[in-house]
């Protein structure tokens, strides 16, 4: 079956489970156990130390700032907080621990449900529960090279760094909730808006501080059971996420229609050629022998840090979707734009508050003032319009005081640091002239001063009406109504 086959399938007979497991890793000034500086990069195995490094003897001691992070990114996506919870080890041997296990938290997770809203591009707004967010260590990273066959010393060899490892971490795991590619990216979009809104990640993908795994099944259309699932590895961009995902949506139907039966396993993405591929069956649990860890206290969540940190909760990226796109109607794409900009979306709810105008805000605020951010290289929230001075300026448009050739004019003037608008128009006799009588006179100043241009549009040329119009508002320096000037100049012409 083509590829194109089986998304007909897919759509007709197919429905897609998916459930995303995603490492975040977090932002502190230490690693998670020592004292060793949580930064990025450097000469390998120079940020380590005997705690990290797991030399005999040395303790480790929780991170406080990694656990409130953990709390606050909890509390954001409405998760219980349990009042108790502890470190276990998960055992495994691979060189990438220098301990040959990993400090984690299997039974009693710092956080557990809680639910992820996020948005499609159509402004679909969706919810994803979590199941559980925990806290563990990140493990060094290991390099493969040399490409020898391994018969002749060092041809064939492994480099360690153990800089990464003992950095912080965070596995959301979520519910099986999402049903396509597109639902898995735009999940990880809101967690990842989420975590750096609430400066617990700086979420650098190419830093490799966000990397995910994805369980996928798929079932008959209409099944409320689930299907054999495969857990998709080392997957550390949005596109790849989305890319595998569909491939094995695509593989695991192809494998049901041929009569076989999916096998559940681990699988591994190859990015090149855009498949996923067997790499070990699926370890489970017992696997990993976890037990407490003896050389750490638990830890007691004081419910007078939780109420501090609820607190610091900001206007979280999805309460601004709700806000823009179904109360102030914006459209999905300006909406998004807005949130992943947060002091360009503070701004903006500072406009709105004063002027009470949501449309005419965003005009001004994606329009002539991010054109004018763009040409200056100062953005817009640094500038010296102010909300207040927006909003007079929205004021005076909307009360007709000014028309929108004098408005652009005036954003120039206070964008190069003039203040008040109003105070521009009064000082500089700018406010439009809707009185009949003045607007008049530049009307007959006009007429008689272009007797040609009269006796055309009295032949039949009625559209020479635009060049009169904008020979009045000329005249008038822009100041003329432009209504009353059209109006004026149709009487006297018939
Ligand atoms: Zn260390």
């Amino acid at each position: 079956m083509t590829a194109t086959a089986a998304k007909v399938h897919r759509e007709s007979k197919y429905e897609a489970v998916i459930g995303i497991e995603c490492h975040v890793e977090l932002k502190t000034h230490t690693k998670m156990f020592c004292a060793c500086l949580n930064e990025f990069g450097g000469e390998a195995n120079t940020k380590v130390c005997p705690v990290c490094l797991a030399l005999p003897g040395a303790l480790p001691v929780a991170n406080k700032e990694a656990i409130e992070h953990m709390i606050l990114a909890g509390l954001a996506f409405n998760a219980q907080i349990p009042a108790f919870s502890k470190f276990d080890r998960k055992n495994y041997f691979y060189p990438d621990m220098p301990k040959n296990y990993q400090i984690s938290q299997y039974d009693m997770p710092l956080t557990q449900a809680g639910v992820v809203r996020y948005w499609l591009e159509d402004g679909t707004l969706k919810e994803c529960r979590l199941t559980r967010i925990h806290l563990e260590e990140d493990t060094g990273k290991s390099t493969h090279a040399g490409g020898g066959d391994g018969r002749i010393a060092g041809s064939n060899y492994s480099l360690i760094d153990f800089n990464r490892a003992g950095v912080p971490l965070m596995e959301c795991v979520s519910e099986p909730d999402l049903r396509s590619a597109e639902e898995a990216v735009a999940y990880l979009e809101a967690l990842k808006r989420t975590f750096v809104q609430l400066g617990v990640s700086d979420v650098k993908m190419e830093e490799g501080s966000l990397r995910c795994d994805a369980n996928v099944s798929i079932r008959p259309a209409g099944s409320t059971q689930l299907g054999t699932k495969t857990e998709i590895k080392n997957m550390n961009s949005f596109r790849s996420v989305y890319r595998a995902i569909e491939s094995e949506i695509e593989r695991q139907i192809r494998v049901l229609e041929s009569g076989s039966r999916v096998v559940q396993e681990t699988r591994g993405w190859d990015e090149t050629q855009g498949t996923t591929h067997s790499m070990r069956s699926k370890e489970q649990a017992h696997d990993y022998r976890y037990f407490p860890d003896p050389d750490l206290v638990p830890i007691e969540v004081d419910r007078a840090i939780v109420d501090r940190l609820k607190t610091a909760i900001p206007v979280l990226p999805w309460q601004r979707f709700e806000r823009y796109h179904l109360e102030y109607g914006l459209d999905a794409k300006q909406a998004t734009q807005l949130i992943d900009n947060v002091p360009l979306a503070q701004y903006f709810d500072a406009c709105v508050t004063a002027s009470g105008n949501a449309q005419q805000s965003m005009n001004f605020v994606l329009g002539d003032l991010s054109r004018l951010a763009n040409e200056t290289g100062t953005p817009v929230y640094e500038s010296a319009v102010s909300p207040a001075h927006l909003s007079e300026l929205i004021d005076l448009i909307e009360n007709k005081t000014v028309n929108s050739k004098i408005a652009k004019e005036l954003l120039i003037r206070m964008w190069s640091g003039e203040g008040s608008p109003k105070t521009i128009v009064q000082k500089d006799g700018l406010a439009q002239t809707s009185d009949a009588s003045e607007v008049e006179k530049y009307v007959d100043t006009v007429l008689s001063a272009n007797e040609k241009a009269v006796a055309d549009y009295k032949s039949g040329k009625t559209n020479i009406l635009g060049f009169l119009t904008g020979q009045v508002m000329k005249a008038s320096r822009g100041k003329a109504n432009p209504a009353i000037v059209q109006d004026l100049l149709q009487r006297k012409l018939s």
